[in-house]
C-alpha cells in the first residue's frame, strides 16, 4: 500500500472541498476502498473520511416514502421495519450481499459506488481500460464467465457488482447529493454510466460531489417487490444473475411493473422492454417468460458467459412468480 494523507471531515462543506482536489477520494465503511488500496488498484493522495457526517438516518417521508441517509449501514437498512414492510426487494437484496460482517460496515453511499469485481481490474499486471484508460481490456479475449451480456462495449464488459443498486433501480429511487454549487437529485437509473469508450467513468457524479440520501418514493408496486439472486454458492458471492421486480395488480391485471437485473449488465439494469410486455395483462407464467425473453433480447455473449442469458431469464420468471405468490410450472 502506498502512503496517502487522511482527513476525517467534520462537516459536508469541508468534505466536499477536500474531495474536490485532484487525487482525493471519499471513504466511508471502507469495504471497497481499503481492499483496492491494499492491492494497489487505488492510489489516492488523500482519503476524506465522511463517517463523521450527519447522514445516517432512516425515516419516513411525509409523502409515504422513506429517506435513507447515505451513511446508513447496509445491515441497519435491511433490518429496518419501514424497509421490510414497504420495500421488501431492498431488504432482500441487501441481505443477499456480502457477509454479515461486511454489511455491518458497508454504507449505502459506498454500496452505490461499488467497484467491479472483474478479476483483471483487480490485477495490476493485466490490461484494464477501467483502471488505466487506453490500456486495453484483458477480459474481451480472456476468461469472461462472470462478465456482462448487456450494456457492454469493445472497451469493457465488466458487470456492476451491487445487489442493492438493482433493487433501487426497480424501486425508482432518487439520489440526493450536495456539491459546492448546490444540491441536486439524480434518478437512480441515471446515476451509473455505461462503459462506452470510457469505462473509467462509472457515474455522473462530479469530483467532490457528496451523496447525502437515497429517497424511496411511495409506490403501489413496491410492497409486492422481491429480489432473486443466483450465485455459485449460497453466501458471500456475487450474482451470476439477479432480478428485482415489483408489481401493481389491479382487477386481475398488472397495472404497472418494474424489472431490474444484476450480474448480467455493466450497470444496474432497468429492463423496460420486460415491463412493457407485462403492463396491462393478467399475470401468468407464459407472460413472464415472454417478458424475460424481451429483457435479454439485446444480449451480447461470449463463450464463457452465454449461459447467463437463460439463467437471467429464469431468474426473472422466478422473481415475478414470487411477487404474485405463484409457483413455477415446469413442463
Ligand atoms: Fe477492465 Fe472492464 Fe476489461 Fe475488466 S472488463 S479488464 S474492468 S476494461
Amino acid at each position: 500500500m502506498r502512503p496517502f494523507s487522511y482527513l476525517r471531515a467534520a462537516d459536508d462543506d469541508r468534505a466536499m472541498r477536500a474531495a474536490s482536489e485532484p487525487g482525493a477520494m471519499f471513504v466511508a465503511g471502507g469495504t471497497t476502498v481499503v481492499d483496492l488500496l491494499r492491492i494497489d488498484v487505488l492510489r489516492p493522495a488523500l482519503l476524506v473520511d465522511v463517517t463523521g457526517l450527519q447522514h445516517g438516518g432512516i425515516e419516513a417521508t411525509p409523502s409515504g416514502g422513506v429517506r435513507i441517509g447515505a451513511l446508513a449501514r447496509n445491515s441497519d437498512v435491511a433490518d429496518h421495519p419501514l424497509i421490510r414492510e414497504r420495500y421488501p426487494a431492498l431488504a432482500e437484496a441487501l441481505e443477499s450481499g456480502a457477509s454479515p460482517q461486511l454489511r455491518n460496515m458497508a454504507t449505502v453511499g459506498g454500496n452505490l459506488l461499488q467497484r467491479t469485481r472483474c478479476p483483471y481490474f483487480r490485477d495490476v499486471g493485466a490490461p484494464c481500460n477501467k483502471r488505466v484508460p487506453g490500456m486495453g481490456c484483458a477480459a474481451v479475449d480472456g476468461y469472461a464467465r462472470s462478465h456482462a451480456v448487456l450494456g457492454t462495449s469493445d472497451a469493457c464488459i465488466a458487470t456492476h457488482p451491487s445487489d442493492m443498486c438493482v433493487a433501487l433501480v426497480a424501486l425508482d429511487a432518487i439520489i440526493h447529493t450536495r456539491r459546492v454549487t448546490g444540491e441536486r437529485t439524480i434518478a437512480m437509473t441515471d446515476l451509473h454510466a455505461l462503459p462506452g469508450a470510457r469505462p473509467e467513468v462509472e457515474h455522473v457524479l462530479e469530483r467532490g460531489e457528496l451523496i447525502t440520501d437515497v429517497e424511496l418514493p411511495a409506490s403501489a408496486f413496491a410492497k409486492a417487490s422481491c429480489y432473486e439472486k443466483v450465485r455459485d454458492r449460497a453466501e458471500f458471492a456475487f450474482a451470476l444473475a439477479s432480478a428485482a421486480v415489483g408489481l401493481e395488480l389491479t382487477g386481475g391485471t398488472i397495472a404497472q411493473a418494474r424489472v431490474a437485473l444484476g450480474g448480467v449488465a455493466t450497470k444496474p439494469w432497468r429492463a423496460r422492454e420486460a415491463e412493457a410486455v407485462l403492463a396491462g395483462k393478467p399475470p401468468a407464467q407464459a407472460l413472464f417468460e415472454r417478458a424475460a425473453a424481451a429483457a435479454l433480447a439485446g444480449a451480447v455473449t461470449r463463450p464463457d458467459n452465454a449461459f447467463k442469458v437463460e439463467l437471467a431469464k429464469r431468474t426473472i420468471v422466478r422473481a415475478l412468480l414470487r411477487a404474485t405468490g405463484a409457483k413455477a410450472v415446469h413442463p
